[in-house]
């Protein structure tokens, strides 16, 4: 089974925004087995559009495009699929009735133009799964004598993943014949670079590659996932769910036996979700006290569900003499071994929390008072005993700042994890 994506958006190729949902699409079908050869990307334009799936459709079993549903005039994935299709758009009253009640039950009224996404080419299915007001679409016909499947997705990120999930990836696995079952498991890991991550596993990988190994339904694969560290995915192939399962469990096994006190969290978890749970599960509670951070930690933390089961607040002191007023910091340099252990001790006082975090540092582009950019302390402050690190970058501020977030909350993290061992 082969599915190529087409990605369909003149902002694609004017570099407005980037083409984020090819490369998830990409990551999900490899990861299911199923073959993806070609991505294309073209602009809004009717003819263009039309070339590019019927390139599409002669080469490979399935096709699927994001974007071009909305409402607007620009909006013509519709179109193109019915002309490829040599059939004609038909209006859906149902669907169209689905479409306004999802206005209606986010309390506004459906604009006019909205009917015209209740237009489908025809014999083609709304796509069962309509996480947004952009129904999805999907087509199963005859093209230049051989059967085709066509699934249309919007090009808003979050409606094409819960579309690709909860319908696409399935139907297409489905239609490949394949009886196995997949599943995979994403470790994410804080602390390494891709070389020095691939160098570790690279034994472990040979080994799952080699002819006749007995894991050979098991794939390692790693992936960048930017300021957010690396992500290290295990998928595994067997005939059911216990056994898919259990390798993924023998298999996360091995890794963790090499790199784990790198691995912070599974699939979904964040560093600062872990961070709070750790802190709920043994009762404690958590502030931060910020200067080169300004905030980013606090935002991090209270972006994350049920935060105020741990979390009790945080302080931003950028200026010396605010350091000092909030926090009772000793006079002393603002960039400096104290004024970081001063913060967090200081931010467990004021606060009342049994836990803390601290940040002080240079985010650049220039030096401050003689210290380079990229020269940042950090703190934890657990139990009334502080931990103290010297990081330095050379990068540019907002990478500084985050990187600075993920490591201060890791080395929390770590020191939560040794006092319960
Ligand atoms: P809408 O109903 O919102 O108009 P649509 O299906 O018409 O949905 P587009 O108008 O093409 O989709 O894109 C909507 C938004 O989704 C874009 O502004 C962009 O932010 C995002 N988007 C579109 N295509 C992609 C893509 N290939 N990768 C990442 N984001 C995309
Ligand atoms: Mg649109």
């Amino acid at each position: 089974m082969r599915c190529e994506v087409v990605a369909v958006g003149s902002e694609l190729l004017l570099g407005q925004i980037n083409d984020t949902n090819s490369s998830w699409i990409g990551q999900e079908l490899s990861a299911v087995g199923i073959d993806s050869f070609f991505q294309t990307k073209v602009g809004d334009n009717p003819d263009r559009m039309i070339e590019v799936i019927e390139q599409a459709l002669r080469r490979s079993d399935a096709v699927i495009t994001t974007g071009g549903l909305g409402p607007t005039q620009d909006d013509i994935t519709r179109d193109a699929i019915a002309a490829v299709m040599g059939v004609e758009l038909e209006f859906d009253e149902e669907l169209a009735a689905k479409i306004e009640d999802l206005w209606g039950s986010r309390g506004r009224e459906m604009p006019a133009n909205n009917r015209l996404q209740a237009r489908i080419p025809a014999g083609a299915s709304p796509i069962p799964v309509q996480p947004g007001t952009a129904p999805g679409i999907v087509a199963v016909f005859d093209f230049e004598g051989e059967s085709k499947v066509i699934y249309c997705v919007p090009g808003v990120p979050w409606e094409m993943r819960e579309m690709m999930n909860g319908f696409i990836i399935s139907d297409i696995v489905e239609r490949s014949g394949m009886t196995a079952i997949i599943r995979s498991r994403t470790l994410r890991t804080w602390g390494t670079s891709e070389s020095a991550l691939a160098e570790q596993l690279a034994e472990e990988i040979e080994r799952l590659d080699g002819a006749g190994s007995a894991d050979g339904g098991v794939t390692l694969a790693f992936l960048a996932s930017g300021m957010e560290g690396l992500k290290v995915r295990i998928t595994a192939k067997g005939p059911d769910e216990d056994t898919v399962q259990q390798m993924l469990a023998d298999q996360e096994a091995r890794v963790r036996d090499i790199i784990g006190p790198i691995v912070f969290g599974l699939d979904d978890q964040t560093m600062e979700s872990v961070v709070l749970d750790l802190c709920a599960e043994q009762g404690l509670t958590l502030g931060t006290a910020e200067s080169l951070t300004g905030g980013l930690i606090a935002q991090r933390l209270t972006s994350t569900p049920g935060s105020s089961r741990a979390f009790r607040g945080g302080v931003i002191t950028y200026a010396t003499e605010v350091k000092t007023a909030v926090l009772g910091v000793p006079d002393g340099p603002s960039v400096s071994e104290e004024m970081v252990e001063a913060m967090a001790l200081g931010v467990c006082e004021r606060l009342g929390a049994d836990v803390s975090v601290a940040t002080t540092g240079v985010a650049g582009p220039d030096s401050w008072e003689g210290i380079p950019p990229g020269t940042v302390w950090i703190a934890t402050c657990v139990d009334g005993e502080v931990e103290t690190q010297l990081l330095r970058y050379k990068t540019d501020r907002v990478r500084i700042q985050n990187y600075t977030t993920i490591t201060v909350l890791d080395a929390l993290r770590k020191r939560l994890i040794a006092r319960t061992a």
